[in-house]
């Protein structure tokens, strides 16, 4: 384990980053760490350089102290990369490169590590908001603190439903709720409640969706002339890919939405049979063995046949 506040002695600035398009556990731990290191480092410069997280994370507590993109040259003494491998920080890349000392906490299963100065790397941890609270001294969490960590761990458990939870998840939420905030609202609002037009474009997706490999494989694209006709960004596909997988029979889903002309940032879900990290980092991406990424060019019925292809290995 690391030691937090001993590794950031003396330090006079400090950054935060975390994956690009972050999810719910790249916002809930960044940010976390954020609120803990602010508290437990009175007079550091703490910084978070994130890409501007979806609206629904607006209110966790630092949220709008977020950097989202950045001119001038620090040398950060302290880098940390949270719930990523350090290239997938995007702007933040450069920083990272020039820091002192870094440190990488994340639990990608395709994270090989042996980037960073110090890493806490656990592919079993559900969350890395979950890492996050292993490394904090836990007399400085307040009720923000709590609702922050909760709010990741919500997030890459699906609401505690995937395999990733574990009785050490279940005990860590149960330490969270003694601080007493409204978790119904939270996981409504953060998690299941969708706009008007997410649920339109949910709808359409599904309606246009195929099946492949005898049921056992659910595609779903969104083109870019989509996207456009219904002005909606990768923001607004959160849980497609998992009502894919859902259905009946389905052991991967693949979502795929067109990021740049012939280019599909995919996602991939599997029911456990097929390690889907293994197949995305095939094209180049990474994630975990039910959940994972890549991105792909060529037509999308290119990128269907060869993910098609990999999965097929598998089953
Ligand atoms: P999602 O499908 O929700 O975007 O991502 C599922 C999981 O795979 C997440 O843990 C995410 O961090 C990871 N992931 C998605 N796309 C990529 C990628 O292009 N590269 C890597 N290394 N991981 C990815
Ligand atoms: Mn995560």
């Amino acid at each position: 384990m690391i030691d937090l506040l001993k590794e950031c002695e003396g330090a006079k600035q400090i950054a935060i980053s975390g994956h690009i398009r972050p999810d719910g556990d790249c916002v809930g731990a960044t940010m976390a760490l954020y609120q803990y290191l602010t508290k437990a480092m009175k007079g550091v410069r703490v910084e978070v350089l994130l890409e501007t997280p979806p609206p629904v994370f607006a209110d966790i507590v630092g949220a709008s102290d977020i950097i989202t993109e950045k001119r001038e040259d620090t040398v950060y003494d302290v880098f940390f990369v949270v719930d990523s491998v350090p290239d997938r920080i995007g702007f933040a890349y450069p920083y990272f490169q020039r820091a002192k000392k870094t440190i990488n906490i994340d639990h990608h299963i395709s994270n090989e590590g042996g980037i960073c100065d110090l890493e806490y790397i656990v592919p079993d941890a559900s969350s890395a908001s979950e890492l996050v609270y292993d490394l904090l001294d836990k007399t400085y969490i307040d009720t923000e603190l709590a609702k922050t960590i909760y709010t990741g761990i919500i997030h890459d458990t699906g609401v505690f439903q995937y395999s990733n939870t574990s009785p050490k998840t279940m005990r860590i939420v149960a330490q969270l709720l003694e601080y007493g905030f409204d978790f119904p609202k939270l996981i409504e609002e953060t998690f299941y409640e969708k706009t008007y037009l997410q649920s339109q474009i949910l709808g359409r997706t599904l309606l246009e969706s195929i099946l492949l490999m005898e049921g056992q494989c659910a595609v779903g694209v969104v083109s870019k002339k989509t996207m456009e006709f219904y002005d909606v960004s990768s923001k607004d596909f959160e849980g497609i890919v998992n009502q894919l997988r859902i259905i009946k029979g389905v052991e991967v889903a693949i979502f795929m939405y067109e990021q740049d002309t012939l280019n599909y940032k995919v996602s991939l879900r599997s029911g456990g049979r097929v390690d889907v990290s293994k197949v995305a980092q095939y094209f180049g991406g990474g994630g975990h063995v039910r959940a994972a990424g890549c991105n792909i060019s060529g037509t999308y019925r290119d990128a269907i046949n060869n993910l098609t292809a990999q999965i097929e290995k598998q089953l």
